[in-house]
């Protein structure tokens, strides 16, 4: 069983002790103090820290050199650690690197604390070093402890793997992800084997990505609902808050974890990994929806017809994979103009997005028109949906409008400045979508605005898009209200 611990990093034993309380009644099992992080520590501290803080505890002074306060060394650092061991707390944390020789010489009392032996790496390091700095710490102390920077999910990954791995030998360790990226080794703590899960009260946080304790607390629950977005970046998801929202409105517990996959480090066996430890869907962004295509095992209409794949699915050992921009265009779309097979349409990009686009517009049987800086892409996506590739050059150079105009480029999206839109493109009375949700109103789309089109911006895809992946995984209805909401706040 894995237990919630709340690190304490108050300057004094009675904020401290009034921070235990809270800490208790918000579910933690036992408080971590963080001995490092009190002003003027002295032995008879620590003795008034066993008298003040009612309940379990872990006391640790963490060295400046593994990222703690602590600049004592030597005798002074040892005589506090022997008044730790001495001091009938149920769990003392030493630093294996720091602490070795004097572990070496201590005295073990069978009724003493626990010891933790730690490890606080500064940067990323391989499995090899992880293991063997396990079995270091497990000749030395009872409890193996090794916290580690996560740049991206593969690292986070594989402190999980050698987590099951020693889980399976009943080893006694905890293992952790820092960051965002390492976010997945807390939440999923009992499923990997860790023995303590590391919290905060809000607020408060003592290392990079801690939960706090509450929402550690309930996570390490078996039915937590938990999806993640694997892609390169993925860093500022509004799909986050966004099927958070969706979560917490149906009264589910969860969360929704952005997963860096570098590009070639995402295949099969991330995906086989991701659902053992306990995903429950996935979504997929750039760049990684082809192959998502590729590596599953079944897929829907709106996959085979994209190639493309934003969303995964488990069907006991299946991977299901659909694309929901299909259903999220489609959305946006409804009831925003009626569509004939006379519309005369234009996409312009033919990438990723466009697909959808252009699947949902074909199967409504528009007279479809593609533009791509890439001709040859333009023809690839025409020829797939009967539609008619432009030169962009030659279009630009025309007068030609069009009754619905829809923007699938990134040209103006948060970072990428411009406007693909020329303004002869929408007349007074057409459509004009553009799919970029950030920012919701885009150049092009002022432009269409000043001819006289209706426009639409892409948040409402983003949403429906969304909705439709959560339906999938838990086969409920979410609140697409709250959901758009919770969009539009992050992206204020
Ligand atoms: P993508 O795969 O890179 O495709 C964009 C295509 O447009 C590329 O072929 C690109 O060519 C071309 N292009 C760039 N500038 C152009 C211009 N001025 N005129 C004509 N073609 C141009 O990107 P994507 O994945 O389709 O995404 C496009 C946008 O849609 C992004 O902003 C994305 O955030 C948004 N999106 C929104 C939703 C939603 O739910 N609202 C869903 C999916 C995507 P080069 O590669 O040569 O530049």
């Amino acid at each position: 069983m894995t237990l919630v611990v709340c690190s304490l990093i108050e300057s004094n034993i009675q904020e401290a002790s009034s921070s235990s309380r809270t800490a208790f009644s918000e579910g933690a099992d036992l408080v971590e103090l963080r001995l490092d992080h009190i002003s003027g520590l002295s032995l008879p501290t620590i003795r008034e820290a066993r008298r003040e803080i009612l309940g379990p505890m872990i006391t640790t002074l963490r060295s400046k050199r593994q990222g703690g306060k602590s600049g004592t060394s030597g005798a002074e650092r040892e005589a506090i650690l022997t008044e730790m061991l001495e001091s009938d707390f149920e769990y003392v944390d030493v630093e294996l690197d720091t602490d070795r020789s004097f572990l070496k010489r201590m005295k073990v009392q069978e009724s003493g604390p626990e010891i933790i032996v730690s490890s606080h790496l500064s940067v990323p390091v391989s499995r090899e070093i992880i293991e063997k700095k396990l079995l270091e710490a497990w000749v030395l102390g009872d409890i193996a402890k090794v916290s580690m920077p996560c740049e991206n999910a593969v690292q986070a990954l594989m402190l999980a793997h050698a987590g099951l791995k020693f889980s399976r030998q009943k080893k006694r360790f905890v293992l952790i992800g820092m960051g965002p990226q390492g976010q997945l080794t807390r939440v999923f703590a009992d499923r990997i084997g860790s023995e303590l899960a590391y919290a905060c009260i809000s607020g408060k946080e003592a290392a990079p990505g801690q939960l706090n304790v509450t929402a550690q607390a309930a996570l390490l629950n078996k039915r937590r609902t938990v999806f993640g977005l694997i892609g390169h970046p993925v860093s500022h998801s509004v799909s986050k808050p966004m099927q958070e929202e969706a979560l917490k409105n149906l009264g589910l517990t969860g969360a929704y974890l952005p997963l860096d996959f570098p590009a070639k480090e995402f295949d099969g066996n991330a995906v086989r990994s991701l659902k053992a430890l306990g995903f429950k869907g996935l979504n997929v962004t750039i760049p990684h929806k082809g192959m998502a295509f590729k590596l599953c095992d079944r897929r829907g209409d709106s996959a085979a017809a994209t190639r493309a794949v934003n969303t995964i699915s488990f069907d006991g050992r299946r991977i299901v994979g659909e694309n929901t921009d299909v259903n999220g265009f489609s959305r946006l779309l409804d009831g925003k103009m009626c569509i004939t097979k006379y519309t005369d349409s234009l996409l312009i990009g033919a990438g990723g997005a466009a697909r959808a686009v252009a699947y949902v517009l074909s199967e409504r049987k528009v007279k479809l028109s593609v533009t791509d800086i890439e001709k040859s892409r333009a023809d690839d996506l025409a020829k797939k949906f009967g539609a008619k590739s432009l030169s962009l050059r030659r279009l630009w150079k025309s007068t030609r409008s069009f009754d619905l105009v829809v923007n699938c480029t990134p040209v103006g999206m948060k970072g990428v400045p411009g406007n693909p839109l020329k303004a002869s493109f929408v007349k007074p009375g057409s459509v004009f979508i553009d799919v970029i949700y950030n920012p919701p109103v885009t150049k092009a789309m002022q432009t269409a605005e000043k001819r006289g089109a209706k426009v639409y911006g892409g948040l409402e895809m983003l949403v429906q898009q969304g909705a439709e992946s959560f339906r999938l995984w838990t086969g409920s209805e979410p609140s697409v209200d709250a959901m758009r909401e919770a969009a539009r706040r992050a992206l204020q």
